[in-house]
């Protein structure tokens, strides 16, 4: 694509950078330009930033379709995580998304390498458990003993439930995490996404999937939606905990389409949810909402603030203010009653 006749401001662009860079960077920039396609629909934009951010090969796809099933997909911003990204809108179901996007294989990557390894396993058990206690009181009220959590992590969740007399097993994508839940925890570790522990054939047989801050990093959150559906069995609830997606809209409202911005939603999430963007999408994916609510907090100095403003938010929905704080808990069960 990079002859002659490519266009005049690509061709200045790359006697520009072969200036500050060197000819042999700019060759590999090239490169990977060329295996990205159609993917990139401003090559100036991309090698500006390439060179100036030191991108390596971080494989990246456009999305075409909304996990909701349209097509009304509207460009929003672009950010930078591990590589020129874009935030986009759905205008159908109102959901935010990642277009362009790093692919399966590169996410599974990054989580393979660096997950969760600021700190050790054992600090994410302790500092979860004021979430892990607000599911159990969730599971106690859907009066389930049996639990199949999805994006287990090191399986401290299970581990936690256990103690309360609620056997269940998870699935994961780290590869690393798993061995050492299982080492460590003794518990029911799937390695893998729920789609393809479902292939594997495990059955109906769960009273709840529990799903704590995952649903963002799937490409496609309604198929996710529909293999956690098909854990369930008949009359069984699927409860997740998700990052409210309000904020992540604020901040969109500041980008402008072909600019560079801050990151909109956290790293590496994929999508970003509001209560009312679930809603849809749970009923695409075959749920009826039982209730939503705003989510406890991880162990931090600042829990006694974050539990005031889950009391103000319970309070202000109740006549009709939309969920405020930062993650929100949705229960939902399968719309046909199986
Ligand atoms: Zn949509």
């Amino acid at each position: 694509m990079l002859d002659e006749h490519a266009p005049v401001a690509l061709q200045q662009q790359i006697v520009r950078l072969r200036r500050s860079h060197g000819e042999l960077r700019v060759q590999q920039l090239l490169e990977d330009l060329d295996r990205h396609g159609d993917v990139i629909d401003d090559p100036v934009l991309w090698l500006d930033t390439a060179a100036k951010r030191r991108f390596r090969y971080t494989p990246i796809e456009a999305v075409q379709r909304c996990t909701c099933g349209a097509d009304t997909i509207v460009p929003v911003g672009r950010f930078v995580y591990w590589n020129l990204l874009g935030i986009c809108r759905c205008a159908t179901c109102g959901v935010l998304l990642a277009s362009p996007r790093l692919t399966d294989a590169a996410m599974r990557g990054i989580f393979g390498s660096s997950y969760f390894k600021s700190q050790p396993p054992a600090f994410w058990g302790e500092r979860r458990e004021p979430i892990f206690a607000e599911i159990l009181a969730l599971l106690h009220r859907y009066e389930c003993r049996t639990v199949f959590d999805v994006g287990a992590a090191y399986g401290h969740l299970l581990a936690y439930l256990c103690t309360s007399a609620i056997s269940g097993a998870g699935c994961e994508v780290s590869g690393p995490t798993v061995a050492w839940g299982r080492a460590n925890l003794g518990v029911d570790l799937h390695l893998g996404s729920v789609q393809e522990v479902v292939a594997t054939g495990i059955g109906s047989t769960f009273a709840a999937v529990v799903s704590l801050d995952t649903l963002y990093y799937t490409a496609s959150p309604v198929d996710e939606l529909r293999a956690m559906r098909r854990l369930l069995r008949p009359g069984g609830v699927l409860v997740l905990r998700l990052r409210n997606g309000l904020r992540s809209l604020a901040r969109a409202l500041m980008h402008r389409p072909g600019r560079i911005g801050a990151p909109v939603m956290p790293a590496g999430h994929l999508w970003a949810f509001t209560p009312t963007a679930m809603r849809r999408l749970l009923a695409f994916a075959g749920f009826e909402v039982l209730e939503t609510g705003p989510a406890a907090y991880s162990r931090t100095s600042l829990l006694p603030l974050h539990g005031a403003a889950c009391a103000t938010s319970r309070a202000a929905a109740r006549v009709g203010i939309p969920l405020f704080t930062r993650s929100f808990n949705i229960v939902a069960r399968a719309s046909d009653g199986g």
